[in-house]
């Protein structure tokens, strides 16, 4: 079992590298039970998925028409330095 500080490490290091299959499912076993990583997963994927569409060749979202570029990349960067969010654990 991971623990939330290497879940949400790995949520990180899957947004620049597919992660081996071991790997996503151990984190995927995490998000399922952790509302809280569930929440840092949901969201950092959201971002991304912003950055990506920015970046990327596909058909811009609607979102990142209304974000600068630098914006986005700061608030993606800032996301990694997020501390885990370890104190949800005990909130049931
Ligand atoms: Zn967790």
């Amino acid at each position: 079992m991971l623990s939330c500080k290497e879940a949400t490490q790995l949520v990180s290091e899957g947004l620049d590298r597919e992660l081996p299959l071991w790997q996503r499912l151990g984190l995927r076993l995490h998000v399922v039970m952790c509302r809280g990583c569930s929440r840092f997963a949901r969201q950092i994927t959201a971002l991304n998925r912003v950055v990506a569409d920015h970046y990327g060749d596909g058909p811009p979202a609607e979102v990142s028409e209304h974000l600068p570029p630098d914006t986005v990349q700061r608030i993606k960067s800032s996301l990694r330095q997020a501390t885990p969010p370890a104190d949800d654990q005990n909130g049931k």
